[in-house]
């Protein structure tokens, strides 16, 4: 059986893929859970999310199917925050995965999709499913079983007691440098170095710990072992498509729509520009297509590179379209212009600068007698390198491919 859940929670409190960890638990005596628990990031632009568009999805292999269908309903239930004016519960169990389920995954990871949508598919391949209020959740449950995970990483979810919920997390900061320390790049997003930030902790009322995220399991553990806090009341090591770029279609500027997310090839038309609040805007062209590219405030030393871009350079930009204006979430600089200022011509004998010879009549070296036509070309130093940069992990966006994983590339990680 495949169960999926989704927008169970409210901004107010409790998160689906804490309910998908206490039902696996509930539903250990009816069943074995087959492979890992999948934590599944789509759409980011999606309109009505609480906070990172997750969805939850396992499989259970169990010989008491209408047990499970009633316990997992019951747990949707209790756990659910229905007063969440956004929470729109959805809880599919399917039999198998089939191709269109899969298709259905890839659309919603990328494209902004109707309630009627799943629910036809639901009905036309006979899958069990309860959706509650608007039913909402069913795009999301149905896609985190459909998904195919043929790119993956792994984050540790820990929880915390429900007495605390609410409540400030207490965490030793140090054990948790320490535990990145002795995992990076096998984990990453656990602290910004940079920015010298914890970035593995929400601040918000939710169930959740913190999320530890790697590629590797056993250095996820390490670094769980390694680290200090208050008790933790359950934790679960999910395989996820975050860090995957999974949201990102290859498009082209000319053809971009809102709400999707592209990687996109051109040539900076206009270098950045600030507004107040300290974001930052580029163009990039491509023929007829021009795109706005913000570097937002929050992106913090990303700005840096950017700042540094000018005309001509030419890139390729990762990130989410929103109303007409690119989200960066990283760019790939394949080629810097070439940057020039006319200068005063030197004596080619002595090096010296050489001195006007009358309007109009070039420049000349008075010790030499050395002559020139007139200003010279000279270009000037880009204080940049070209290959891959990214936002800090205090900006990271769930899905976004972390340079830390892109092997064979020429790369410049935030760390
Ligand atoms: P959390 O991360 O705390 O679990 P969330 O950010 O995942 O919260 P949800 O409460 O799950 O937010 O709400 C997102 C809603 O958007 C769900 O109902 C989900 O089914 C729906 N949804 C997900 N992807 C799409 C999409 N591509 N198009 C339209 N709706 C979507």
């Amino acid at each position: 059986m495949f169960i999926g859940i989704d927008d169970t929670d409210s901004e107010r409190g409790l998160c689906t893929t804490y309910l998908a960890a206490v039902l696996m638990e509930k539903l250990q005596p009816l069943g074995e859970l087959v492979g890992r628990p999948k934590l599944i990031r789509l759409n980011p632009c999606a309109r009505y999310k609480t906070r990172g568009n997750a969805a939850l999805a396992f499989q259970l292999e169990s010989d008491r199917p209408e047990e499970v269908m009633d316990l997992a309903l019951k747990t949707v239930l209790e756990l659910s925050d229905f007063s969440g004016v956004n929470t729109n519960p959805g809880l599919v169990i399917a039999e198998e995965v089939t191709e269109k389920m899969t298709a259905f995954y890839r659309r919603a990871v990328t494209e902004i999709l109707e309630i009627k949508e799943a629910k036809k598919l639901l009905d036309e391949e006979g899958i069990w499913y309860r959706g509650f209020k608007k039913g909402r959740g069913l795009i999301g449950a149905l896609a985190a079983i459909g998904a195919d995970l043929s790119d993956y990483t792994y984050e540790l979810v820990a929880y915390r007691e429900r007495s605390r919920w609410g409540t400030p997390r207490s965490i030793d900061e140090r054990s948790v440098w320490r535990g990145d320390a002795l995992t990076y790049p096998r984990t990453w997003d656990t602290v910004d170095h940079h920015n010298n930030r914890v970035v593995f902790a929400p601040h918000s009322g939710d169930p959740v710990l913190f999320g530890i995220r790697g590629s590797d399991e056993k250095a996820i553990l390490e670094a769980f072992q390694t680290i200090k806090s208050e008790p933790v009341e359950r934790s679960v090591l999910y395989q996820t498509n975050q860090g995957t770029d999974a949201h990102i279609l290859a498009g082209e500027i000319s053809d971009v729509l809102d709400s999707q997310s592209y990687r996109l090839h051109g040539f900076v038309a206009e270098p950045a520009q600030a507004i107040a609040g300290g974001h930052l805007f580029i163009t990039l062209q491509k023929g007829a297509g021009r795109i706005n590219c913000a570097a937002f405030e929050p992106t913090k030393n990303f700005r840096a590179v950017v700042k540094q871009l000018a005309l001509g350079d030419e890139l390729e930009v990762y990130g989410s379209v929103r109303e007409g204006t690119l989200n960066l979430e990283k760019i790939n600089i394949i080629h810097l212009a070439e940057r020039a200022e006319m200068v005063v011509p030197l004596c080619p004998r002595c090096q010296r600068s050489m001195e006007s010879a009358g309007k109009g009549q070039g420049y000349r070296c008075r010790r030499c007698k050395t002559h020139a036509e007139g200003r010279e070309r000279q270009l000037l130093a880009r204080d940049l390198e070209t290959g891959y940069f990214e936002v800090p992990p205090c900006a990271r966006r769930h899905l976004s491919r972390p340079l830390v994983r892109m092997n064979g590339e020429k790369v410049h990680p935030a760390r």
